[in-house]
């Protein structure tokens, strides 16, 4: 059995949007089309309303190569749709989810998935260049060379997009302002891409959304934001938003600057993440690593550290929890191999969810407001 391609992961979705599927999903078709006018859709799972719902979202495939996310997302949704429907517990490896815990994930959270985000790139890569990493924007006019397609859409979220401006110039960051990067192009404006809109959409529609993971490969990586510098949690002011610290970010070791982390906000970060490695951990034995995203390099733009700047940049804005998953140790692994990976990652998600129900909500409050009280 191979990867799903375009077409199929579309199709997947709607089969888990139908009938008998639809007691409990629904699709959302997502408002931006692609460059090659492709229409993206992400399905909510939940059964029950009412307010006090805590939303949870999993993205996937904003970058092409790592064709795995967009699997690992739909498998969730068909264990999830099953379990419920039929009142049973979802098996993965070694690790089992009881029936009453599936049940508590669907009828207390609100989950968002949006497993395909950028299907133009995934084409590309599934057909013509496997490597390929980017969306698909047409190359500036006059650039012939096939490298100048395309914008890494995990740069180009608006938080600390502009980084030449933010970072220090000697800072390990990897990313680009030239638009013939093969790579990590970071486009002509954060959120200039229909891909990114779309993912900026689903969270600016559903302000109950707290918690947001996001999927790439590769790594064995659980990781927590932020991704520009090491994280402090005693200097409130010493923060992204600070014109003070432009040009001082993104430096390992004694680079002066920090990134501001509420202590409340850390630890349930890092014990969120501690669980899916545990979860990863039960299905085969493989570990995880649980870390920061700066451990990995310094990044911009990217998905898990917009999500979690939007309360700090706008305390009218929902406190989210920004996680980035590396999945495996390559972008394509054979697909038997592959199919383990789903077990991992589905059993990490489901942790995950499991997590969130069980954290206080008084301490995601408090730390919404502490961060709140250090920006005003
Ligand atoms: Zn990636």
């Amino acid at each position: 059995m191979p990867y799903l391609n375009v077409v199929e992961v579309e199709s997947a979705l709607a089969v888990a949007a139908n009938a008998p599927n639809n007691a409990i999903a629904q699709l959302i078709t997502l408002p931006n089309n692609t460059w090659e006018n492709r229409t993206c859709h992400a399905l909510k799972i939940a059964h029950g309303a009412g307010a006090g719902r805590v939303g949870v979202y999993f993205l996937g495939g904003l970058h092409s190569r790592e064709w795995g996310s967009c699997d690992i997302l739909i498998a969730l949704i068909e264990a999830v749709e099953n379990a419920y429907l039929n009142n049973k517990g979802i098996t993965l490896g070694s690790k089992s989810f009881t029936a009453a815990q599936v049940q508590s994930i669907v009828d207390t959270l609100d989950l968002f998935i949006f497993p395909q985000s950028n299907p133009d790139g995934r084409n590309w890569s599934m057909t013509q260049e496997a490597m390929w990493r980017k969306n698909r924007r047409p190359a500036p006019a006059g650039d012939t060379n096939t490298a100048c397609v395309g914008v890494d859409l995990n740069r180009n979220f608006d938080m600390l997009w502009n980084y030449p401006k933010y970072f220090d110039p000697k800072a390990p960051i990897q990313n680009s302002t030239d638009p013939c990067d093969h790579d990590v192009y970071i486009g002509p404006a954060a959120f200039s891409e229909p891909e990114t809109k779309n993912v900026k959409w689903l969270l600016d529609q559903n302000p109950n959304i707290h918690f947001f993971v996001d999927l790439h490969s590769y790594g064995e990586l659980l990781m927590y934001t932020w991704g520009d510098a090491v994280d402090q949690t005693t200097t409130p002011g010493m923060n992204f938003l600070n014109p003070a610290y432009d040009g001082k970010r993104g430096m390992k070791g004694s680079g002066a600057y920090k990134e501001y982390l509420p202590s409340l906000d850390k630890s349930l970060v890092v014990s969120l993440a501690t669980r899916m490695k545990a979860a990863v951990k039960a299905v085969r034995g493989t570990s995880y690593k649980v870390q920061q995203d700066f451990a990995l390099y310094p990044t911009a733009g990217t998905s898990d550290d917009y999500a979690s700047s939007r309360a700090f940049a706008n305390s009218a804005l929902a406190k989210v929890y920004g996680f980035t998953i590396e999945w495996g140790k390559e972008f394509q692994p054979p697909y038997a191999e592959m199919q383990n990976i789903m077990q991992e990652i589905s059993a990490a998600l489901l942790d995950f969810c499991l997590g969130v129900i069980a954290a206080p909500p008084p301490a995601a409050a408090t730390a919404a407001k502490e961060a709140v009280a250090a920006h005003d």
